[in-house]
This record gives structure tokens, sequence and C-alpha cells, in this order.
């Protein structure tokens, strides 16, 4: 990249492609209608609702955007904050090099067109946590178009369109709630790189919105462009929802829901809108554009401001920066050193490990998943390994509420437990018990085994011992068995429990029938 120094440089020249990101939803082309199961019924007959996301995504940077201040989360109030973020006059913003490469990265992880110009522009606004009184954005050039991510809902593959991703600042935070007449206003996320993510209006149901953000979600994470946390609200969604009757083609007037921070949300959100907005046009009226808020206590949507058009912004180019050249060897060298992507993570996991599409979905669609499920697999039979990780560890993290990253059982010790069971050193059931304590305590499995005695029992001299000692006790089940096979059961049932568990189940069912008449 180099800021065009020239001074002869022509700012309007840019890609001519580019068009008013705040109009998408009104001229973009439809290219697919909702499938049956997707409709909503109404009172008059059947809807389908239209959703279009645009997701500010937080960069991964040490500093600011136009500034060196810390980009951290969290922080005392007002201790990330340069002089450029508080807009002190005279102040220059310096574009940060690094932000503009994980732009690009993301671009190209979403199989976009890079612009290899681009321009800042000024969004023009009044707010408190706003020093600037404007916000720098990309307006008419951003430095990424159309792209691409594909999605699986109900088990269909969906293509939803990227229409543009562009750089920005976010703004600082208003506080509210300390005093009860004054108002706090923190500046440390001021000036923090929000790449602004927008889809099409592709999607046909909350499923599929869902399924979007979370595919948006795991690119950037894998990319490492963006850490996707939602409790730091370093993934946000703008919701863009309308409906019209099915089969017909005009667009309905949408409504924009604000700043939505969770996939669970969103869905309500999308629900409880689309509905809303049925009822309305189905008892004659019409739907004014606005931008509401989602209330997650309520799950209903409300008024925040009728919508404003680009034009109430006065969005201009930013004088005190220049347009933004990248070199294509540059963009190339960025190209290549891309990481493997969920798709084809997902893809390799299938192929390769011969794992079914579901679970090579779940294990490829998050980074640390897969590393750990990789770790796991490395010269096991990797389908046990997977059913361990998808099933059992997933499964105990939930339960305790942890991350991967938190896991008491790391994947080296899940790998050596599985190495006991193939070894023939526990049974599988057994190995779920001594899953449990490595989850509880962290230790090794080996060490577990060792305390606990827990070594299978495959010295068929202990098992026959155990198998005479029930035919002796038990002469009336005999008899049982031999009107009813299917009472065998009981016996195996019988005999692992006289050996703690412990006795290898397929000589436990050898021993058996050789021994009882059936
Ligand atoms: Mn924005």
């Amino acid at each position: 990249m180099s800021a065009d120094g020239r001074r002869r440089a022509r700012p309007h020249a840019l890609d001519k492609r580019a068009h008013d990101p705040l109009i998408h939803t009104m001229t973009a082309l439809d290219v697919r209608s909702a499938r049956k199961d997707q409709l909503i019924a109404g009172e008059t007959g059947d809807w389908e609702v239209i959703v279009g996301l645009e997701v500010h995504a937080q960069v991964t940077s040490k500093a600011k955007l136009f500034s060196g201040a810390s980009a951290e989360y969290g922080g005392s109030p007002n201790t990330h904050v340069s002089l450029v973020d508080a807009a002190m006059p005279g102040m220059l913003p310096v574009i940060n090099k690094f932000c503009v490469e994980q732009a690009v990265r993301t671009g190209l992880g979403l199989k976009a067109q890079i612009n290899a110009r681009s321009r800042f522009d000024r969004k023009n606004y009044f707010y408190p946590d706003l020093p600037q009184g404007y916000q720098i954005s990309q307006f008419q050039h951003p430095i990424v178009g159309e792209g691409e991510v594909e999605i699986e809902a109900d088990g269909e593959a969906v293509t939803i369109r990227i229409e543009r991703l562009h750089l920005e600042q976010d703004a600082g935070k208003s506080i509210h709630d300390l005093s009860p007449s004054e108002t706090f206003v923190d500046l440390n996320r001021a000036g923090v790189a929000l790449m602004e993510i927008v889809s099409r209006p592709d999607m046909r149901s909350s499923k599929e919105a869902g399924a979007y953000f979370n595919k948006l979600r795991s690119i950037v994470r894998a990319l490492g462009t963006c850490d996707g946390n939602m409790e730091e609200g370093s993934m946000r969604a703008d919701v863009n929802v309308s409906v019209r009757r099915a089969g017909t083609k005009e667009w309905g007037t949408r409504c924009e829901i604000k700043n939505v921070n969770s996939v669970r949300f969103m869905a309500q959100a999308i629900e409880y809108e689309a509905r809303r907005q049925i009822e309305i046009l189905e008892g004659g009226g019409t739907i004014d554009q606005e931008t509401r808020l989602f209330d997650p206590d309520k799950g209903e949507t409300r008024t925040m401001r009728s919508k404003e058009d680009a034009h109430d912004y006065r969005y201009f180019p930013d004088p005190d920066l220049l347009p933004l050249v990248l070199e294509k060897k540059w963009i190339e060298e960025i190209r290549a050193s891309l990481p493997e992507l969920p798709d084809a993570k997902k893809k390799r996991f299938e192929d390769a490990y011969g794992l079914s599409p579901y679970d090579a979905g779940v294990l490829a669609g998050d980074a640390d998943s897969a590393a750990y499920f990789e770790t796991v697999a490395n010269g096991r039979d990797a389908k046990l390994a997977a059913n361990w990780v998808t099933q059992e560890v997933f499964g105990a993290l939930n339960k305790a509420g942890l991350d991967l990253a938190q896991s008491p059982v790391s994947a080296a010790q899940l790998g050596a437990l599985i190495d006991l069971i193939k070894d023939g050193t526990i049974n599988g059931k057994i190995a779920k018990d001594v899953f449990a304590k490595m989850m509880e305590t962290g230790d090794d499995p080996g060490a577990i085994v060792e305390r606990e005695g827990l070594k299978q029992v495959t010295d068929s001299g202990a098992i026959l011992k155990a198998i005479d000692d029930l035919i002796a006790a038990n002469p009336d089940k005999i008899e049982d068995l031999k009107k009813n096979p299917k009472a065998f059961g009981w016996w195996v049932g019988q005999v692992m429990k006289a050996t703690g568990g412990k006795a290898n189940p397929a000589a436990v069912n050898a021993l058996l029938k050789q021994k009882l008449p059936i």
C-alpha cells in the first residue's frame, strides 16, 4: 500500500462500480425466492421475509485505525485515547497499514473484489460520543467490493452475496447509568477500526441470517482479522427486514434493527419484525422506513428514529486523508498467506478423515475445534476421535459452561485416552468414566486408570469365575433363557457388574456363549 502522494491525483476517478450503500436493498436484483417451508402464513395469504445484514466487525489490531492509541477492549475510561481520537483541533489522522491489510485479508477470504483505489469520507452527524462531529468511513469507494459467502440452511447450500466491505472508525460510548442526572463519555473505543460487511438482501429466513452470521464469524476468526467476541461487541449486526407476498417480486419497505449482538436475538428480532410488518400490511397500512431497536427482555422491536438517507449525512471526501492506493503485488502477497478457510477445511475433514458432512462442518467451523480435533486424530482412528470431541468433550464443556480453550482435558490427553481403548487397557464404557474424572481433575488418563484400578479384565479365568458364580446363584434365570434368548443381555450385564465394569465385553460375550444353554 502507498498513500497516493501526487498532487495531481484525481480522487473522483475511482472505482466506477461503487454505489450508494444505503439504497442497496431497493436496487439489488432478486435472485431467489423463499422455499415453501420458509413462508410465513398471514391472515390473507403467505408472505416472504427478506433479510440483509450489515455486520460491524472490529479489526484485530493493536492500534486504532487513524491513531497509535491502544485498541484493546476495556481499560479505565478514557485511557486509550490519543489527541486524534479526542479530536483536538489541528490533529491529523494517519492510516494504520495493518488495519488496511486486515481488511484486504478479509475481502480475500470473502472471495471479494479488492479495490486497488478506495477513499475515506466524512459521515457527518452529532453525538456526544463522537468528538469529531463526523465518522471517517468509506462511502462511494470502499476498499472491498462484491464477494460471496456459502451457507448451509436445512441441508441446502445457499450463496449469500456480499455487496461491499468498508473500513470505518468506531464511536465512543455514552454511559447513562452511573448517575441519575449526568451522562459520561468513554472514548476508549473511539477510532477503533471496524469493517462494515454489507450483504445483499439474499436471506429468506431467520435461520439463514443466523447461518450467514455464524459463517462470517468463522471466516474472520480463521483469518485472524476479528476475534468474533460478541460479548465484547466485536461483532454486531444491523438487520434489514422487509416482507412481500409470496410469489411477488417487488420489494417491500424495510426496517433496520440496530446493533443486534447475538444470533438468538437476531432470530427473535427478525421473526417479530416480519410479523409486525405483515400485520400492518394486511390491515391496509404501510410500513415506514425506520431504524428500530430490539428489546431482548420483551422480545420485540420498537422505533428508534425514522431512517435517515445518505444525503442526511452530507458525505464528502475527508480532506485530511489521501485516497488509499494498494499495490497489486502487496494484495497478492496477502492472498498467498491466507490460512485454510472453513469451507476448504470442512472438505478436507470429509475427504482425508472420512467424517460425515455434519461432523466435518462442526469441527471445521471453529479454528480452535479444528486444531483440537486434528491433534487428537493425528495417527489415530479419526472417526473415533471426532465422536469423542463432538460428543464427550463438547457435551462436557457445554455442561460446565466452558470454552474449548478452557478445557481441563487437552487434546493430547484425549488422544492418550483413545490409545488406552485401542490397546485394550480399558473398555469403552470405563473410558467414559475415566473421561469424566479427567474433566474433573485435569489428570492424565493413564494415571487415573492406574490409581483407580480400572484396567480391563481380559483374563478369561477371572471372567469364567464370575460366570460360574452367576450360574450357580441363578438356576431360574437359566430356565428363562431357554425360553427367551433375549434374556442373554441380562447375563452380559451381570458379568460386567461383577467385574466392576472392567471386563472386556467381547471376551464376556464369547465365554457366556460357551457356558450358557443357547
Ligand atoms: Mn457503519
